[in-house]
Order: C-alpha cells, then structure tokens, then sequence
C-alpha cells in the first residue's frame, strides 16, 4: 500500500496548473498572482507631509517668519519655498522645494500672515520622501503569492486597477450512496443525510475552488457511470462513498468505465484507508474519496487541498506544520499513519496537543472547533504522553 507520502508525489506529479485570469482588484482576495509585479511608481509619488504644520528650511529657525500660504493635500507641487518664509501645509501635501522640515501646528503660534516657530526643526522630520515606501522598478510582490489585504492595497496604490491571478477550479462533488438523502428531506429508517457534498463543498471554497454539487448517485453501476460522465467536465472530479470493498462499492469500476485512468486505491492512513486517484485523458484529476464523513474531510486536507492550490499556482500548497506535545498515550497498530483531530494549547514554550475523545472515521464532532491533525507515524506502536510530534495545522492558534 503506498504511503501518506508516496501517494501526495504522485498526485503532485499528476496535477497541473489551470492558467491565468485578469480579475478585477475587488475580486483577488484569497486568490493567487499569476505573474511578479515590479512597481510603475514611487510610492509614496511625491515628497509629502505627514503632520498639518508648516514646511520650513530647518536653518531659518528659530524665528517668527511670514507665510507663503497654504498648501492642501491633492494640491500639485507649486512654488518652492523662498529663504526666511514658511508655508501651511496639510498631511498629505506635497512638500515645497526648498523645504526640507515640517514643525507640527501645535508647535507653532499661527498669526495669519506670520507664524512664530520658538523651537529649532531637525532637517527631514515628518516629511515622507518619495519612494521611501516602494521605488518604482523595485519588485514588491512574486508569483504565487496569495492576494490579502495588505497586497490588495498595495496593488490598488500602483494602479493596477485588474491583476493576473490563477484560474480557480471548478470541482464537481459526487456523493454516491443508496442511503444518502438531501439536506431538506427527513430521513426514513436506514437513511442519512448526504453530508459530505456540504462539509467537501466548504472545504473546495476554503482552498479557492467552485464546488459545483452535482448530487446523489445511487449504487449502481451504471448510473454512476453516466452521472460521472457529465461531472468530468469540471476542472476536478471529488466523489465520496462506495471506494472499498463492500459488495455495492462500484466507483473504481465506474471510474474505469467513465475513461479515469487510475493510478492507486489505497493508502496506508487512517481515517481514510480508501482513496482512488486517477486522471482522465483531459488532465482531469479525479479523486474517489471515502464515504465516512471524517475520513473524506481528512483525505481531502492531505491530498485535494494541496492539488487545488497546485492548480491556482499557488507558492504554497502545505499547510504549516509544528511541533507538538502530545497530551495522552496513544496505541495503535502499525501499517498505517494515524490523523487524530486535536485541540492545541500554548503551554510554556510548548504547543501541547489534546486528541478530541470521540476519533471514529464517522464522527463528525470531531471535525468542530479543531486545530490540528496530529501525525503519527505508520510504523509506530506505542506514542506515550509528552512526546513531541508532528501536527498539520488546521488554523492558527
Ligand atoms: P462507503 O464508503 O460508501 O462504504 O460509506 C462509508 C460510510 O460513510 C457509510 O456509513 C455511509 O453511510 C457514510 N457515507 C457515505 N457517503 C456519505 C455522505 N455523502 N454523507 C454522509 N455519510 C456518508
Ligand atoms: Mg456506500
């Protein structure tokens, strides 16, 4: 059986970036740069105040000196500054050539057509230089970064009113499941609710991509042929249920019989034992998912996650890992790796991991107000309380 590890090179090797969209400034936030940007401009443009005073040669004080006049921000630099005068000036404005200070308003006594500066200036104080912030030709921002709000604001400075930004995915989600019933029904004796299309669709959102629920396929062969046939047109197949050995799991079948050339079953993990990977002959990535509703959930944070990020071209695709202590003993077989959902609390200067106490693949309180994934390892028997190990972090604490 492959491992955690083998697996996720394989769906690395398999994936390839979607290409790029112009998109209006207002609608990257969360999203990928397609391209560097290298700034057009100096930022700030001009030579400017940051304090309402009044702008001055330092040399001239201290002294009571005429005003020039005012200066507002959004006025054009004008007339520079004669020797022995001062002008008003407002935050924002741009500084008078000659000036090379500018004495807050409150240090000064303002009599109109002279102002009284008692104080000596310092050259340079609360003036903001151009291009002290960003020099034009400087790049300030890589490819693959994702697009917050500090970059946002960045962009929107140098002008760039659309940016290049990876294409989101289209992710068609198929639940399949003689059981399953819609949200809104009530279900009869033996019927659940088909909650992973929900709980997968928010995580498609999270990672940047357009769920597109495509419904209930029942366990029958071909039906679930047919109904995969139109989802392949999506940009990424996610189905869950019916990928183990059970007497009515007929996805691995169908999926062969809908074009998905498959390239693996198994992967040594729990929650999630079952996961079919393969790609049809358009490059789409098909992920078969199982149907225990936090095994899908763990399944799809390890390996869909970081292929929908490869896809946007993101930089970063992992989530960050640390280093935790784990707060009680924890026995298992070897032969797989184990994922158990954690609570984390700072402690001194150690993370300590808390497993939540109901770990069941189906148990999707599991799921609610978690922190982390906590990794141990395949070969492990035996993890006693207090030891450091590894955990992907689902958020940060
Ligand atoms: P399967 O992998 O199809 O054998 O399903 C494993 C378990 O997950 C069964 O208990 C199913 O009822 C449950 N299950 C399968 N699909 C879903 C779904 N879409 N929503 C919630 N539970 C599901
Ligand atoms: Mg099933």
């Amino acid at each position: 059986m492959l491992s955690v590890n083998q697996a996720t090179q394989r769906i690395r090797a398999a994936v390839r970036p979607l290409g790029a969209e112009l998109a209006t400034i207002d609608n990257t936030a969360g999203r990928f740069l397609a391209s560097d940007v290298v700034a057009g401009r100096n930022l700030p443009p001009h030579d400017n105040s940051a304090m309402d005073g009044f702008a001055v040669r330092a040399a001239d004080l201290p002294a009571t000196l005429p005003v020039a006049g005012t200066i507002a921000a959004g006025d054009a630099p004008g007339a520079g500054l004669e020797p022995g005068t001062v002008w008003r000036i407002m935050t924002g404005a741009p500084v008078p050539s000659g000036a090379d200070a500018v004495v807050i308003r409150e240090e000064v006594d303002d009599r109109g057509d002279r102002a009284e500066l008692a104080n000596p200036a310092q050259p340079g104080q609360n003036i903001r230089h151009a291009g002290e912030d960003v020099a034009s030709g400087e790049r300030v921002l890589a490819t693959g970064t994702q697009l917050g709000p500090g970059e946002i604001g960045l962009l929107a400075a140098l002008g760039h009113a659309t940016v290049p930004v990876g294409k989101r995915p289209r992710v068609a989600v198929m639940s399949t499941g003689d059981e399953l019933v819609g949200v809104d029904v009530t279900p009869r004796p033996g019927q659940i609710v088909n909650s992973n299309a929900y709980a997968l669709g928010a995580q498609i959102r999270e990672a940047g991509g357009e769920p597109i629920l495509c419904g209930i396929a029942p366990d029958d062969r071909e039906i679930l042929v047919s109904m995969l046939g139109q989802a392949l047109s999506a940009d990424v197949l996610v189905t869950s249920g019916g990928v183990s050995v059970g007497e009515f799991d007929h996805v691995k079948a169908a999926f062969d019989r809908a074009g998905v050339a498959m390239d693996f079953w198994k992967v040594a993990m729990k929650p999630g034992k079952p996961l079919a990977f393969g790609v049809t002959d358009r490059g789409v990535p098909v992920f078969g998912l199982p149907g225990n509703p936090v095994s899908s959930m763990v399944v799809f944070e390890l390996f869909v996650r970081p292929a929908l990020l490869a896809m946007q071209g993101a930089a970063t695709i992992d989530r960050p890992r640390i280093e935790v202590v784990l707060g009680q003993t924890y026995k298992k077989s070897p032969g797989r790796a184990h994922y158990l959902r954690a609570r984390l609390v700072r402690h001194r200067d150690a993370v300590l991991a808390e497993p939540l106490t109901k770990q069941g693949s189906g148990m999707l309180s599991s799921m609610v107000d978690v922190d982390a994934l906590v990794e141990i390892g395949r070969d492990e028997t035996e993890v006693v309380d207090g030891t450091r190990v590894s955990a992907i972090l689902l958020r940060s604490v």
